[in-house]
Order: structure tokens, then C-alpha cells, then sequence
């Protein structure tokens, strides 16, 4: 007998640092459309984490931006709520207390092998054999397995594989100011909420096969990834809160009509839609588009 496959649970991720551009409210669209078409469950979950950055007036301003699109959620979650739960997925990994600072990292890296390779250093394992500056205010890395882990993409269809030790290197679950870090809430969030699809900015898909190293470490499911493309401005760069993007709230107090909005998010999206749409009407677009891949089925746990 097949066990029928477990309920879809999609979910929208925002950083509360700010406002939502149009670009995070594509994104929050699409997510939206996708729990939707599959007929599951939406989560809204802040990722609240990095408290220098994050902004008590942005917690509302999302949520009223969403209802304000139709984009509602059936459960809400905050992850400076959930820090025991993070806590207890750290003590049953491998780590070590790390106290370097960014520049002695990139000084190791250069003394070493040279310059780094791809876009971010790899940490080179400095205090894996024990912690150097003991004094100082350790940040705790995760001792990765040394193993090469490929992430699939169910929208674009890529994979993309890293091996640990040298492409990704012994990364940080816990800052050295107690932070846990978005990699490790990520993982252990999706896995506690039953997360099955994630779709979210095309910008982590290279995190992605270190999120499912973590996902194996931890025994936890890995759901399905769908990556989508960032907006980008008239001069072809990404949106960004920090490089001034319009933000909603601005649209939405200033009188816009919702349905000129959505209207504009999926024109971006190439999809032939009237000036006013609702996001409901935008659902067999979404279907539609998901119709063309190959959709891998959910994992059983
Ligand atoms: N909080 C992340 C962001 O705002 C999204 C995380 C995710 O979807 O996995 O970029």
C-alpha cells in the first residue's frame, strides 16, 4: 500500500530589516502561489535573528503589506521566539569555538592557498585543533563532514554539488555574540514546521547544499527547492532595501491599487495579465508554469 504523500507546506522567510521592495514582494508572491496551487499550507516566518539589523516597525509594515497583496498565511513564527530550539540542534553537532575575526581569516586564507576561490572565503580551519585568542568571545563552527552534497533545483532544474572542506569550510552555527546563525534557523525551522517546498530568491541557491549537509547532520528531511529570479531595476541590478528600492508600504499609502501592483509583479514575470489582477487570479499562471518541470515528489520522513 503507498502512503499518500504528505500535506504541502510552503513558506515566506522575510528578514524584518526593513520594508519590502517589489522585489521581496514577487518572491512573496510566487511563494504564496505555489502553497496555494498545491493546495497546502502557508507559513509567514521571521527571520529575525540578526537583532542589530532588525527593525521593530518592519514586523507590522510586512504583515500589512501581505494582507494588503491577498498574500495571507495560515501560521505565523519568529525565530528570536524559537532560540532553545536552536540550541539544542547546535549541542547534538560537531563544533568548536572559533575567535577569529574576519581579516585573520582572509590573512590564513592568503597565507595558505591564496586568494580565496568563489565569492566568499572559505574558513580555513584555523581553531579546528583548538581555539586560538582564547580570551576573546568565541563564535562556534560546525566541523563539516568531508563530503561533496548536491543541492537540485525542482523549477530551474540545475544541480549544483560542493564538496565541504574546501568549497564551503567549517561554517558559523553560533556567532560570537550568542546569534545563531541563518543557516542553522533555516534548517531547523523548515524541518519543525513541516516545511515540504521552499521557493525563495535565487541568491541561496549556492547556500542551499550546505543547508541539506545540515539537514543529513541533523536527520531532517530536505524539502524541495524551487529558486526564482530577483527583480531587477531598469539598469538590470537587483533590487535591494538598502540600495533604495520603492518600498510597498510607500505604494500602499500613497493610494496605489493592489491589482495595478500585482499586475506589474506578474507582467515582470512575463505572464499576459490584465492592468488589475487579483493574486488568486494570478494561480493558474503559477500552475501553469509548474506544469513545464519536473516536479520531484515530496520526501517522505
Ligand atoms: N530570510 C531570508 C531572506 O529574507 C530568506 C530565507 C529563506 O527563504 O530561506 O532573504
Amino acid at each position: 500500500m503507498n502512503a499518500s504523500p504528505p500535506p504541502v507546506v510552503g513558506r515566506f522567510a522575510p528578514s524584518p530589516t526593513g520594508a519590502l521592495h517589489l522585489g521581496n514582494a514577487r518572491t512573496a508572491l510566487l511563494a504564496w502561489l505555489h502553497s496555494r496551487a498545491l493546495g497546502g499550507r502557508h507559513l509567514l516566518r521571521f527571520e529575525d535573528l540578526d537583532t542589530g539589523r532588525v527593525r521593530d516597525w518592519a514586523f507590522d509594515a510586512t504583515r500589512r503589506d501581505l494582507e494588503w497583496l491577498g498574500l495571507g498565511w495560515d501560521a505565523e513564527f519568529t525565530q528570536s521566539e524559537r532560540l532553545d530550539v536552536y540550541a539544542e540542534a547546535v549541542a547534538r553537532l560537531s563544533t568548536y569555538p572559533c575567535t577569529c575575526t574576519r581579516r585573520e581569516v582572509l590573512a590564513a586564507i592568503q597565507a595558505s592557498a591564496g586568494a580565496p576561490h568563489g565569492e566568499e572565503p572559505v574558513y580555513p580551519g584555523t581553531c579546528r585543533a583548538g581555539s586560538v585568542n582564547p580570551e576573546r568571545p568565541a563564535a562556534l563552527r560546525w566541523r563539516v563532514p568531508g563530503e561533496t552534497v548536491c543541492a537540485h533545483d525542482a523549477l530551474t532544474g540545475e544541480t549544483l554539488c560542493q564538496y565541504l572542506p574546501t568549497e564551503v569550510g567549517d561554517f558559523v552555527l553560533r556567532r560570537n555574540d550568542g546569534a545563531y546563525a541563518y543557516h542553522l534557523a533555516v534548517v531547523v525551522d523548515d524541518a519543525a514546521m513541516g516545511v515540504t517546498d521552499v521557493l525563495r530568491g535565487a541568491d541561496l541557491w549556492p547556500a542551499t547544499p550546505r543547508q541539506i549537509a545540515l539537514q543529513r547532520a541533523l536527520e531532517f528531511p530536505t524539502p524541495r527547492y524551487l529558486h526564482v529570479p530577483l527583480m531587477t531595476d531598469f539598469r538590470g541590478e537587483r533590487l535591494a532595501k538598502r540600495g533604495g528600492a520603492p518600498p510597498l508600504m510607500a505604494l500602499r499609502e500613497g493610494g496605489e491599487e493592489t491589482g495595478r501592483v500585482l499586475s506589474t509583479l506578474a507582467r515582470s514575470l512575463g505572464w499576459e495579465v490584465p492592468d488589475d489582477v487579483s493574486a488568486g487570479e494570478l494561480l493558474p499562471f503559477w500552475k501553469a508554469e509548474l506544469a513545464t518541470v519536473q516536479f520531484p515528489t515530496i520526501p517522505q520522513t
